[in-house]
């Protein structure tokens, strides 16, 4: 299994299609899922390409999940969330749709539910409003 350069992260990554961006560090991109399984769904990507998990270099990873805790915890507060699920997919056979490697962060109010993971594209401007949310929780 190879990298794929032409996949949408990548295209993300290269400012080639824009994203609803929510942090961004010399090593990580954080951004808002187009179609959110709840509000404030993220997503958070290495800037080095990797297909999963699975071939990531473990130096690559050690940058990158501080960077999702840190997502975490903004989006719990910003959403008023009582938990948050991270999620992460390797290879179709997994439920993996995008091949660069990406962790899923997900605030989950209780008993509200969650969307299917393949759902409805949500409106740009309730995900840049969303975006806007959680960079506040960041800053704050
Ligand atoms: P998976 O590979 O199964 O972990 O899921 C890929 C995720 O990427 C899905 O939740 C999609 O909604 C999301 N997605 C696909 N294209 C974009 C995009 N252009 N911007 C943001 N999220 C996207």
């Amino acid at each position: 299994m190879t990298y794929d350069f032409s996949n949408i992260f990548a295209k993300i990554l290269s400012g080639a299609i824009p994203c609803h961006k929510v942090h961004e560090d010399d090593a990580t991109l954080a951004f808002m899922d187009v179609m959110p399984q709840a509000p404030g769904h993220t997503l958070v990507i290495p800037k080095v390409p990797s297909r999963n998990l699975l071939d990531a270099d473990p130096a690559v990873l050690a940058r990158l999940f501080p960077v999702v805790q840190k997502i975490a915890v903004a989006a719990k507060d910003a959403f008023g969330a009582d938990g948050v699920r991270i999620i992460q997919f390797n290879e179709a056979a997994a439920g993996q749709t995008v091949f660069h490697l990406h962790i899923h962060v997900i605030p989950i109010v209780e008993g509200a539910g969650l969307k299917p993971h393949t759902g409805k594209m949500e409106d740009g401007a309730v995900l840049a409003a969303h975006a806007e949310k959680i960079r506040r929780a960041l800053r704050t």
